[in-house]
């Protein structure tokens, strides 16, 4: 787990949300949709940054 901006810590959540890159094999797990899509945005934009631009 790795721990929130805002320093808070959500546990026990079993409802998690999901993405996987559509261009490598990096996944991700957190548990609120927005923060996932940030973890991803990221991820795109240090690992694909062509596809980034492209955004
Ligand atoms: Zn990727």
């Amino acid at each position: 787990m790795t721990p929130k901006r805002n320093g808070a810590y959500v546990d026990s959540r079993t409802d998690v949300v999901e993405r996987s890159c559509d261009h490598c094999g990096w996944h991700a797990v957190d548990d609120t949709y927005p923060d996932l899509i940030e973890r991803y945005q990221c991820h795109l934009r240090e690992a694909h940054p062509k596809i980034w631009l492209r955004r």
